[in-house]
């Protein structure tokens, strides 16, 4: 488990509300200044692309569901999504189906094994079990709809972009390199194929994922696209709708039982929070009702998260109150001593 000494951290509890503006400024500078010096970890590989990126870089950006916004560090540099589309893309396709048609295709739990494991789907009937895995991330995939790839496409590029607030662009160096070395994820989509649980050609499924998890954001993006499920739906940015309030709560659940690898467990046992974290070093860990933070720093532990960024979520999550789990007893002691 990861361990991050917030001893001379005072936990603040969840009250519904951030606290003052210039206080979460403080706060979010200092979680930057006190792990900007971790170099604990490794930076990606296996995309050979992603392997470009400079370990130094960190970035923390937080969004309010009122449109507030701090940041501080690397925020404007662009990476490319990865992973973390997959909670939005789950989001986007339960809204279009409903939850029901969702947790029947795809499911809702844990594997407990990595995110590309083959031995989850055989072990399970080729059900993909969540949508925060390969396998189910490339099964929701498929269920946009459209006649050819580009009719896909669009649909999952301006959905991202919704939650972004902005057209988001894909990187193509990172698209090749991807599709270059992405075997195993042809091999997941045909095996899920192959049980009867994938309607549409798993080789255009994979094409349209990998696209997808080659659209560059920032830590700013990242937090904007969290604020929006922490906001039932809503982009607090831009005001537009972009799911229902069920399809939010419902993704974020999955990210708060799925979202951080093998180690999502821990990540809610520590820190409290839905949140989703890609290969290429960003975290997007959000409190419902109150707003996100976007994190970005590529230097990953064996699952695959971001370690400063997993440091930096759980000092904000205590500092700020927004570990979900976190309460303190009903102010009745104080109301009777004033009595
Ligand atoms: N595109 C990556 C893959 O399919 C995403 C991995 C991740 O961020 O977990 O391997």
């Amino acid at each position: 488990m990861i361990q991050t000494d917030l001893s001379d951290v005072p936990q603040r509890v969840s009250t519904g509300d951030l606290p003052s503006l210039s206080r979460v400024g403080r706060l979010i500078t200092d979680a930057h200044e006190r792990y900007a010096s971790n170099d604990d970890g490794i930076v990606a590989d296996y995309i050979p692309a992603l392997a470009e990126a400079d370990p130094s870089w960190f970035g923390i950006s937080l969004v309010g569901v009122n449109g507030s916004r701090h940041a501080v560090g690397d925020v404007d540099v662009a990476f490319s999504i990865q992973s973390i589309s997959k909670a939005f893309m789950f989001a986007l396709m339960c809204e279009r189906y409903g939850r029901e048609e969702l947790v029947a295709r795809i499911g809702v739990n844990n594997t407990g094994l990595p995110f590309d494991s083959v031995m989850a789907v055989e072990l399970n009937d080729g059900r993909p079990l969540n949508p925060m895995v390969n396998a189910g991330a490339i099964g929701t995939t498929a269920l946009v709809p459209g006649e050819n790839i580009d009719e896909r496409w669009t649909i999952v590029r301006e959905g991202l972009s919704a939650f972004a607030g902005r057209p988001l662009e894909m990187s193509e160096e990172v698209y090749e390199s991807e599709t270059r070395t992405n075997d195993r994820n042809r091999a997941i989509a045909r095996l899920v194929y192959s049980y009867g649980r994938m309607a549409v050609d798993p080789a255009e499924a994979v094409e349209v994922y990998t696209r997808q998890c080659s659209l560059m954001v920032t830590a700013d993006d990242l937090a904007v696209m969290g604020a929006t499920l922490a906001d039932g739906g809503v982009n607090p940015i831009t005001g537009q709708r972009v799911v229902s309030n069920e399809a939010s709560s419902d993704t974020l659940a999955v990210m708060a039982s799925c979202g951080m690898y093998e180690r999502s467990g821990e990540w809610l046992f520590e820190i409290g929070t839905p949140a989703k974290s890609g290969v290429s070093g960003g975290i997007v860990s959000i409190a419902p009702g109150k707003g996100a933070t976007g994190l970005f720093s590529p230097r990953l532990d064996f699952a695959g998260n971001s370690v400063r960024g997993q440091h930096a979520a759980a000092y904000i999550s205590c500092a700020l109150g927004f570990n979900m789990f976190a309460s303190s007893p009903h102010a009745r002691e104080k109301s009777s001593l004033a009595h």
